[in-house]
């Protein structure tokens, strides 16, 4: 992984790389942000660059060093890994990092060890990090990727330079996933504003097959609310509930989107603030019928479904009262 492959994130590109390049990088990273959002890319493209035998601020990619940092198996750069699924523990971090930090590079000028799922560590391992922190090796760099930086004890904190990854602009996804991807506009440009700046969200939504016909499903749902009756609201709640591929947490979200085009169109008339572009033709006719109090409502309804859902309230009621409050907003 190089720098020039990831896209977005240029603060923290800009940040490192001139890190690199004056020789002034920290021995303690920590990376924050949410999961898929890209975290492990900066780490790998900071470990491979500073191993490169070309030793510029980018990995050149040719380079044996390069070939194998690519390949994961450089000897120089460590993963941690931790035996337990939910946990990083004291005798994990001592027998991986800080007893492996103390012998000397095995081919290269440093040795990079990266700690995904940080938040993880528990508090004697925090602990025994903590000693290595304070005094690590010259040759030593450590990142701890997480995706939540106030689990890490204040004194960790302190250490380590905190690097946030902020979203990425949507529309620089919606490109990337047209031209890698191959993926039509209207479908790029949903998948774009699903993701909220997640990089890897969006890709692997790209990919899904489910999250496909989820979209469809919902889309479906809006495009007849109105005419839908009590009883086929209830039958579509009951199938989304007992539903195995079903996210419901995703259906709002692509919810949500679906009512802020109507929401948008309604209020600026701009076709190209439309995310939905290819049902451009029914978001310009609900956004003509329905008015900006029903579509408070349906946020308002939204938002309390999340809610009850996360509270574990019967969830099938949960959703089947959300698409009643849908319909009758509608008209
Ligand atoms: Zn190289």
């Amino acid at each position: 992984m190089s720098f020039s492959e990831i896209q977005g994130q240029t603060d923290i590109k800009a940040h490192l790389q001139s890190a690199i390049q004056h020789n002034k990088f920290s021995h303690a990273y920590i990376i924050s942000g949410e999961k898929d959002s890209g975290k492990m890319m900066l780490a790998e493209a900071f470990a491979q660059t500073i191993l490169c035998e070309e030793g510029g601020d980018d990995a050149c990619g040719e380079c044996q060093s390069c070939h194998q940092a690519a390949g994961h198996n450089h000897p120089d750069i460590h993963y941690v890994l931790h035996e337990k699924l939910n946990s990083i523990g004291i005798d994990d971090i001592r027998t991986q990092l800080n007893n492996d930090i103390v012998i000397k590079p095995y081919s290269s000028k440093y040795k990079i060890y990266i700690v995904d799922e940080a938040e993880k560590m528990t508090e004697q391992a925090q602990n025994a990090l903590l000693k290595t922190i304070e005094e690590p090796p010259e040759y030593g760099v450590i990142f701890l990727l997480t995706t939540s930086a106030t689990t890490f004890l204040p004194t960790i904190l302190s250490r380590c330079v905190l690097l946030d990854l902020k979203p990425v602009n949507q529309d620089i996804i919606k490109r990337e996933l047209m031209h890698k991807h191959g993926m039509p506009d209207y479908q790029a440009e949903v998948c774009a504003a699903f993701s909220q700046g997640n990089f890897g969200k969006a890709i692997k939504l790209a990919e899904s097959q489910e999250f496909n016909e989820l979209k469809n499903t919902m889309v479906d749902f809006v495009k007849r609310a109105a005419s839908q009756g009590v009883y086929e609201i209830n039958e579509i709640a009951t199938e989304l509930v007992k539903s195995e591929t079903v996210n419901i947490q995703d259906y709002l979200d692509l919810m949500t989107i679906w009512f802020k085009d109507v929401l948008l169109y309604k209020s600026t008339g701009d076709n190209k603030l439309v995310t939905y572009q290819d049902e451009i033709m029914i978001i310009k006719r609900q956004s003509a019928e329905m008015s900006f109090e029903g579509l408070e409502n349906i946020f308002k309804a939204i938002d309390t479904c999340r809610k009850r859902l996360s509270a574990n309230v019967n969830s099938n009621l949960t959703v089947e009262l959300l698409l009643m409050e849908v319909k009758e907003n509608m008209i």
